[in-house]
């Protein structure tokens, strides 16, 4: 039972809640026990995932807390989870719950059944022609433009967290940077703490502030702009089948990104509308690169074979990639 604090506070185990926040809080709690785990998935930064049964097939991302049982992280990722339950796109990974009871600390989401625009890429080798990537493109720029209209960042946007459907395009993962951050026990990656694959998604504003970050442990600066930045590396990973920089040593592409300088384009065989989405999305200031309501307005501009489509209705890649 709830101790009422004032009118607008509750304390739930512990901790005080602004009381909206801690009632809707306890809808979206999933007792641990309740929830079948299956196999493991994959790991990341955050911990574990696992496939799982829970009312259906669900995906169960389990934080990792060896390493972390202080307030400061419950706080977060409470915080991280007030935001989940905020989303509702067809674009975006559908939330379902978390267990938020300490030592079990877990988030709860459809299970993805198609694969990663990553694994497509990078692994599978598929070639995506121009009405395919446009279509998916403009199905990443709807579920974020989505997000920043809801005031979430997404902070880790990246093929990786990016699945693919039936042509369908599933965001996972927006707003979990702060609480991946604090998992010390799963960093991985190189002696600069930076996973790889990591840093050509990160706009000069925040390589800049990498070194700064390391000794202070300070939030990097993210903001509506970096999540742009790195949709344009999406939109060059799907142009290119490779990642920008690639290659070349964490210290080159820090070196080069942080002075302005950007991935040439000379080898992309693509039209100069194509080659400008990459250019504004990687523009150097902030200020410079578009939000997704104009990233969509250029998409939708793009010359290609038009479809009858509503926004409300998926795309299916299949029939527009052999159109
Ligand atoms: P990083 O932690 O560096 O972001 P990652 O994206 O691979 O790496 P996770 O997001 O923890 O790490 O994902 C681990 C694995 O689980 C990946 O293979 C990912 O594709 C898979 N996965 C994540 N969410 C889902 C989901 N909703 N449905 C199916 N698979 C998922």
């Amino acid at each position: 039972q709830d101790s009422q604090v004032s009118d607008t506070e509750t304390i739930t185990d512990g901790h005080r809640w602004p009381r909206q926040n801690s009632l809707s809080m306890r809808e979206w709690d999933i007792p641990y026990d309740e929830l079948q785990i299956g196999d493991e998935i994959g790991a990341g930064r955050f911990g574990k995932v696992y496939r799982g049964y829970w009312h259906g097939d669900v995906a169960i991302k389990v934080l990792n807390m060896e390493y972390v049982n202080d307030e400061k992280t419950l706080e977060h990722f409470k915080m991280e989870v007030s935001t989940f339950r905020k989303t509702r796109h067809e674009n975006l990974v559908l939330f379902m719950g978390a267990c938020m009871k300490p030592p079990r600390l877990a988030i709860v989401t459809s299970l993805s059944k198609g694969n990663t625009l990553y694994t497509l890429i990078h692994l599978r080798k598929d070639k995506f022609n121009m009405n395919k990537t446009t279509i998916v493109a403009q199905q990443i720029a709807q579920g974020m433009g989505y997000l920043h209209a809801k005031g979430i960042l997404h902070k880790d946007l990246k093929t990786k967290n990016i699945f693919l459907e039936n042509g369908k395009v599933v965001i996972t993962d927006f707003g979990l940077f702060s609480v991946t951050k604090l998992c010390h026990g799963n960093r991985k990656g190189d002696s600069l703490g930076i996973p790889p694959g990591w840093l050509c998604y990160l706009a000069p504003e925040l390589v800049r502030s990498l070194h700064a970050h390391q000794a202070h442990n300070e939030d990097l600066a993210f903001g509506k702009a970096s999540d742009v930045y790195a949709f344009g590396t999406v939109w060059y990973e799907l142009l290119c089948g490779e990642w920008p920089f690639k290659g070349q040593p964490p210290e080159a592409i820090i070196w080069q990104v942080g002075k302005g300088m950007k991935q040439p384009l000379a080898n992309l065989q693509a039209s100069r509308d194509v080659k400008d989405i990459l250019m504004l999305c990687w523009s150097f200031h902030a200020k410079d690169r578009p939000d997704f309501i104009r990233l969509l307005n250029i998409l939708d501009k793009l010359p290609k074979k038009r479809l009858a489509r509503s926004p409300s209705h998926p795309i299916h890649l299949s029939r527009s990639a052999e159109s």
